[in-house]
């Protein structure tokens, strides 16, 4: 076991190749997790919701009588026993047949390619955004390792690193950064800034994470104050202050500003091709995803650059 590990740190491509493989098996799990959560979550306030409005009928049942009690048998029947759905349970089946897909047929990235794109029973295309998620997912961890190198540092930010793929492409779908992603994350960055291999020292930690979710707080309060609008959500606070806990809160200005930059890049160009009528709104967490990532990867780096430039 120590012989790997010095191996490791000796040689980088070997601990990069390392990386970049158990990272494509990841992808393929991030895969599951981006398209279940939701529906997890979906499944748990629905349960909680009819629980909490049965607890009303029973209730209002001694109360009033037969009516309430009535009601109060119709939810529960229809309630039922929901089938078992979680990360693990069903199997992966193809979304047309249902045919469950064999571990041949789930190979990252590859096993999509020899099928190309398709199931193997119905030929139904299966959606190119699988290998895309896995590639993404393998590269950027790639990226982490290359640029820090074998260590407890490289291991916690590859961790977030697949933290924040899974979250992003959730928000892409369905608007949300769940706190059962995000909180989590957070505090591993508080705790890991005890330790020596971190970036930061536990107090700038605490003052990154309190940074990154105040500013934007602040921002969406004044938005709403002066609009009415909701520009953001705060699950957006709780990912910048990922990013504040783990590189302190002096890349926090990079980070608004880089997200800011391609958030409105993009916004633009969808608006173009989609027209002003029908412009949907756009999640933010994506953009500070890539942009807290990218500042993980090159922040002092483009934070001295843009000194030098400032003749500072
Ligand atoms: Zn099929």
């Amino acid at each position: 076991m120590s012989e790997f590990v010095s191996l490791l740190s000796q040689h980088s491509w070997l601990f990069i190749a390392l990386v970049a493989v158990v990272s494509l098996l990841i992808g393929s799990f991030l895969n599951v997790l981006v398209y279940r959560l939701p529906k997890m979550m979906e499944r748990e306030w629905q349960q909680e919701y009819q629980a909490y409005f049965q607890a009303d009928a029973v209730v209002s049942a001694t109360d009033s009588g037969k009516a309430a009690g009535a009601a109060n048998k119709v939810n529960a029947s229809a309630l039922g026993t929901p089938e078992r759905f979680n990360l693990a349970v069903p199997r992966s089946a193809c979304p047309k047949c249902h045919t469950p897909i064999a571990a041949r047929d789930n190979i990252p990235v590859l096993s999509w390619l020899l099928l190309k794109g398709r199931c193997r029973h119905c030929k139904a295309p299966i959606s190119s955004r699988y290998p895309a998620v896995e590639a993404l997912t393998a590269v950027m961890s790639g990226l982490v390792a290359w640029q820090y190198g074998f260590g407890t540092l490289a291991l916690v930010l590859i961790f977030v690193t697949w933290g924040l793929i899974a979250l992003s492409f959730i928000d892409i779908d369905t608007m949300l950064l769940p706190d059962s992603l995000t909180l989590p994350l957070l505090w591993l960055a508080l705790v890991f800034s005890l330790t020596d291999s971190a970036l930061v020292n536990p107090g700038q930690a605490i003052i990154g994470a309190a940074a990154g979710y105040l500013t934007l707080w602040l921002v969406y309060w004044g938005f709403k104050l002066l609009t009415g609008k909701e520009g953001m959500g705060y699950g957006d606070f709780k990912l910048l202050a990922i990013f504040g806990a783990l590189l302190g809160w002096q890349q926090l200005p990079l980070i608004i500003l880089l997200s800011s930059l391609v958030g409105a890049v993009i916004g633009a160009s969808m608006l173009a091709i989609q027209g002003r009528d029908k412009a949907t709104p756009i999640p933010f967490g994506p953009y500070i995803a890539a942009a807290g990532f990218i500042a993980l990867l090159w922040g002092e780096q483009l934070t001295n650059a843009y000194l030098s430039y400032l003749g500072a």
